[in-house]
């Protein structure tokens, strides 16, 4: 119901990374990282169907070993998700991950070390289709930078991030992404902005070890909102010392607050007063964890009192305003004839919203199937 966002997006080239498009107007993809041991296989897969039951587009597995290699093997023959492997120095690994049906490498050529192993890399990632992710951080700058700058700078991670394009460039290789994060948004916002400017080619975005689920949710949305808005951005992780699904969340959510990719229900909740007439965060915090599992973009507002609670309802898909003992109903926005009993609100809400889904679900196929 709430109009499309007003952002413009950056002109980018465009990489696949499995089945999943990045670039070039693509859905921003959102992806996380698992905190599993690697070579544990089990618990891999099963926080990469976590993942990828909460919307991940792209999970990243760290591949440290070539004991982490033969397990990303067996991940890889069990899970859907698009995978990338995140090596760091050793080129055998990409080698060998590549075999394994690797959809992204996530090196950078710079750290690979000699040239012809540089080639080998690449060129098995040109002849698989495997695009590759260079991926700089504030805190792991090449020494000379270091000294040169001083301190992690914009320009210091840009440079930082060019040196590894100009190889990739000069191997005529051009199926890359460039990630250039750092732990302060200052700093990582104008990088960014830089590095915008001087390459084609998506840009993964992120504030890097941003902290706990609420600080580091708020830091990411922050400097993540600012780039986005700006149409800065291709594909994000949000970096959280929390659970990789809640990483996920926060990213649809940052997406969802920008209008620029809705997934599940958008909740318009009113922050309650005295005057509330039912309990509205009790109502939102349940049919929050009750309709997981809705993947259609809905507005559902769900409001107190009648102060605000019609103005919000008439810009919804489906919305509560809060009256004595019973509050009005709103569907598209008209006020219906039926309504909630406040003592009931959470179960007649649902019931309503699982009908609502499931009408925009049949209409969406049907305008799918007219183009
Ligand atoms: S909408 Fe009503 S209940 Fe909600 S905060 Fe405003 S005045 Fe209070």
């Amino acid at each position: 119901m709430h109009n499309e966002s007003p952002i413009k997006r950056r002109q980018s080239t465009r990489i696949y990374v499995g089945n999943v498009p990045i670039g070039d107007g693509a859905p921003i993809a959102v992806q996380s990282m698992t905190n599993t041991r690697t070579t544990d296989v089990d618990a891999t897969v099963a926080q990469i169907k976590a993942l990828e039951k909460v919307g991940a587009d792209i999970v990243r597995v760290s591949v440290p070993t070539m004991d982490a290699a033969e397990a990303f093997k067996l991940i890889k023959q069990q899970v859907n998700v698009p995978l990338v492997a995140d090596i760091h120095f050793d080129y055998r690994i990409a080698l060998q991950v590549a075999e394994y049906g690797v959809d992204c490498l996530r090196i950078n050529p710079g750290n690979i070390g000699r040239e012809d192993r540089i080639r080998a890399v690449v060129d098995c990632a040109r002849d698989k289709n495997i695009p590759i992710r260079i991926g700089v951080n504030g805190g792991s700058l090449e020494k000379d930078i270091q000294q040169k700058y001083g301190e992690p700078t914009p320009a210091a991670l840009v440079e930082s991030a060019m040196r590894h394009v100009d190889i990739l460039d000069r191997l005529n290789f051009d199926q890359f992404k460039v990630s250039v994060k750092a732990s302060d948004v200052f700093l990582a916002v104008e990088s960014y902005r830089q590095l915008a400017r001087q390459i084609a080619q998506p840009l993964h975005l992120g504030i890097t070890e941003a902290g706990g689920a609420r600080a580091g949710a708020v830091k990411s949305a922050v400097g993540l909102g600012m780039l986005l808005a700006e149409g800065i951005g291709d594909t994000l992780r949000i970096s959280l010392a929390a659970d990789p699904v809640e990483e996920i969340k926060v990213g649809f959510d940052i997406l969802k607050s920008l209008r620029i990719r809705s997934r599940g229900i958008n909740f318009i909740a009113c922050p309650t007063c005295s005057r509330q007439e039912f309990d509205v965060i009790g109502t939102v915090n349940e049919l929050e964890q009750r309709l997981e599992d809705i993947t259609l973009p809905m507005d559902v507002s769900v409001i107190g009192c009648v102060v605000n609670g019609p103005g919000e309802a008439e810009v919804s898909h489906l919305g509560i305003a809060g009256g004595n003992r019973k509050s009005a109903f709103y569907e598209d926005g008209i006020r219906q004839k039926e309504r909630f009993d406040n003592d009931n609100v959470i179960d007649q809400l649902e019931a309503k919203i699982r009908a609502k889904a499931s009408i925009l679900d049949v209409n969406n196929r049907i305008n799918v199937t007219e183009k």
